[in-house]
């Protein structure tokens, strides 16, 4: 054994911060998945119902995405080699765009190489330091984390609060009147399914309010592409809004079942990310292989099998919502939220269901503020009935015992 004299101190260090979050119940570790990911999984020699992922529509085994992938490693190799920028951009991610911004119905996509990369690339290169961004309360880390690195002035509305984003838009304008030297803009961001509670954005009201303040409006489409609206296209086209929203993102990796992330705009948006969006010059373009992926995906999503799995992931989401008598309404989302409150509680109840062959991950903070720790179930087009009623009964008794 080599030791590192030196290093001890930093070990021991990180090693007391970890005990910290072990205390609170907010230690996190991997559990390695020995199988694809799917409606089951093994880990190890169990297999377990998973009701943990994104992949909506059960895509991410779908022959049609496995196929084109394979043939775009036969074509184009397994790298891309350099940024889109320095070595030539591939093929398939131009393909992938123009299906996109079809699919969008908007002049223009660009993606990159995750949901985060496109978020945190997009916001700092539309935004500085004299401007304003406005952020719902519960919107995902990477547009927290994008909005902080633009280094603009940043305020938070309350979750789906139009009186306080009014309030916010108010302040907002009276910044933009009185600048002097150069224009200050503002941005508007939300999401359109919210990613820990499943809960909608009142989208129309939004744009309405931005419209009214004469702001930019950015929206994640991130759990509502391939999910939401007849054509499943997402929130905004659903309310026919898609033209009066300035940024459309999103990720190819939960619907659409492969890796990536998306803007979707006009051409001088897109333009203007290939120049400005770090994340974007400054990264080696994704494998072609997921881009192929993701463009199989976006195909088939505009086939008749589109709607199909849809149709199955609704019924499933209803049947749910049924057995549980969650809410009185239909659930608006796959991500269903059984919110425990406390940390440790939460951690008990996920191990517990573990042991009765059920995986559901235990969202703590900082995914989701403290003591507001959740089962989050998510259901896909590829689980059935009966996975439903499995999970109905194992939950039963944990529900039952809910504050909230
Ligand atoms: C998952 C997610 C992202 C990030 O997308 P990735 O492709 O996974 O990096 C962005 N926004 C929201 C709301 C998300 O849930």
């Amino acid at each position: 054994m080599v030791s590192y004299p030196n290093m001890t101190s930093f070990s021991d260090e990180l090693n007391q911060r970890l005990a910290q979050a072990r205390e609170q119940n907010l230690f996190r570790e991997l559990r390695r998945v020995d199988s694809a990911q799917g409606p089951r999984v093994w880990i190890g020699v169990r297999e377990l119902l998973n009701f943990s992922s994104n992949d909506y529509l059960g895509l991410a085994t779908h022959p049609a995405l496995k196929i084109a992938a394979i043939e775009a490693v036969e074509k184009y190799g397994a790298g891309a080699g350099a940024s889109r920028l320095i070595s030539g951009s591939l093929n398939p991610f131009h393909e992938l765009e123009a299906a996109l911004a079809k699919f969008k119905k908007t002049e223009a996509a660009l993606t990159f190489a995750t949901g985060y990369a496109a978020s945190t690339g997009t916001i700092p290169a539309l935004m500085g330091k004299d401007d304003i961004i406005i952020l719902d309360k519960l919107v995902h880390a990477s547009i927290v984390d994008g909005a902080r690195l633009s280094g603009a002035k940043l305020r938070v509305f309350a979750h789906n609060d139009l009186a306080d984003l009014e309030e916010k838009l108010q302040w907002a304008a009276k910044q933009m009147a009185s600048a002097t030297d150069k224009p200050i803009h503002t941005l508007v961001i939300t999401e359109s399914v919210f990613s820990m509670d499943g809960d909608l954005a009142p989208l129309a009201e939004i744009v309405a309010l931005k419209e009214k303040y004469g702001v930019w409006l950015m929206v994640d489409e991130a759990h509502a592409t391939g999910v939401i609206g007849k054509s499943g296209r997402g929130l905004a086209d659903e309310l026919d809004l898609g033209n009066r929203i300035e940024i459309q993102m999103g990720t190819l990796g939960k619907a659409l079942g492969a890796s990536g992330g998306y803007v979707c705009g006009s051409r001088a948006l897109t333009d203007y990310l290939i120049n400005r969006a770090r994340s974007f010059i400054f990264s080696t373009a994704p494998v072609p292989a997921a881009a192929a992926s993701a463009t199989a995906a976006v195909r088939l999503l505009e086939t008749s099998e589109g709607p199909a799995r849809r149709k199955m992931l609704w019924e499933l989401i209803s049947a749910f919502n049924d057995r549980l008598k969650l809410s009185p309404n239909s659930l608006p989302s796959a991500i269903i939220p059984i919110i425990l409150g406390d940390e440790s509680r939460t951690l008990a109840a996920a191990e517990a269901l573990r042991a009765k062959g059920i995986y559901i991950p235990a969202i703590r903070y900082p995914t989701v503020a403290r003591g507001q720790a959740r089962l989050r179930v998510t259901l896909t087009a590829a689980h059935t009935e009966a996975d439903i009623a499995a999970l109905a009964q194992e939950l039963t008794p944990i529900i039952g015992n809910r504050k909230s």
